[in-house]
Order: C-alpha cells, then sequence, then structure tokens
C-alpha cells in the first residue's frame, strides 16, 4: 500500500497529534461549525478579523487524522492573511485536492499544504482534507453550519 504511506506521510500524523491553533480565539468576532458526515468529522473554527485581516483563528472539534492535519495546516497558512488572500488559497487548495491523482504539484504558494495532496487518490478523503477550508469560507461569509454533504464539493 505505496499510495497509503504516501497519504500518512510524516507531516500529516505529526499535525494530526499536534494540532497547531487547537483552541478557542480570544476576542473572535467570526465563527462557523462543520461537518463532513460521511466521516464522522466535526469542527467549530473561529477567528478574529481586524479590518480586513485574520488577525488570529483557531479551531475545535473531532475527526480524522486528515481533518485535524488539515485544519492545523489551514490556521497556520492564513492568520495574517487578508479575506481575500485567504479565499485565494482555499482555490488553490481545492484545485490541488481535486486534480490528477498523478499530476505534479508545482504550486509553491501551497507550501506545506502540499501535504495533503496525497487525498487525490482517495476520493471520500478529500472530504475530510476540504472540511476546514470550507468552514473557514463560511466563517469569512457570516457564519452558520456547512457540510461537506451540501456543498459544491
Ligand atoms: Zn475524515
Amino acid at each position: 500500500m505505496e499510495a497509503l504511506g504516501e497519504l500518512y506521510q510524516q507531516l500529516i500524523i505529526e499535525h494530526s497529534r499536534s494540532p497547531r491553533n487547537y483552541r478557542p480565539v480570544a476576542g473572535a468576532n467570526r465563527s462557523a461549525e462543520g461537518v463532513n458526515p460521511l466521516c464522522g468529522d466535526q469542527i467549530t473554527l473561529e477567528l478574529r478579523l481586524e479590518g480586513d485581516r485574520v488577525a488570529d483563528v483557531g479551531f475545535q472539534g473531532s475527526g480524522c487524522a486528515i481533518s485535524k492535519a488539515s485544519a492545523s495546516l489551514m490556521t497556520g497558512a492564513v492568520r495574517g492573511k487578508t479575506a481575500a488572500e485567504a479565499e485565494r488559497l482555499f482555490e488553490r487548495f481545492h484545485a490541488m485536492v481535486t486534480s490528477r491523482a498523478d499530476a505534479p504539484v508545482a504550486d509553491a504558494e501551497l507550501g506545506k499544504l502540499a501535504a495533503l495532496a496525497g487525498v487525490r487518490a482517495f476520493p471520500a478523503r478529500v472530504k475530510c482534507a476540504s472540511l476546514a477550508w470550507h468552514t473557514l469560507h463560511a466563517a469569512l461569509a457570516g457564519g452558520g453550519t456547512v457540510s461537506t454533504e451540501s456543498s459544491t464539493e
């Protein structure tokens, strides 16, 4: 199972065991819930927007290793960015995880997020990896609950 080895690479394991930004956010002014019923992943995302910038972001919840690692990496990637920059990163991430499994990942802007490219070989896992991003999108759009089963994923 070579592909599984690729999926659960070291960075993902490490982030799922010790997720970054796994905490409530002081002074949060945006939040959203995200659920992935197919896997049982659930996250609550909070962030504090200062002007148009994501000054702080954190998440809590439960789910599989991929969903936790993705939320950990996502929060690290968008902190300090403007809402528009964060949305653009979501588009790039989404393009990566929905591209052909054998396509090269040649997008330097993705940085550590490229570690999640392995999910491309496992269609059900794409939802685990995308959940945190859909939840971020919902939070930036005003909040609420988002489900991978009612999105266009
Ligand atoms: Zn999952």
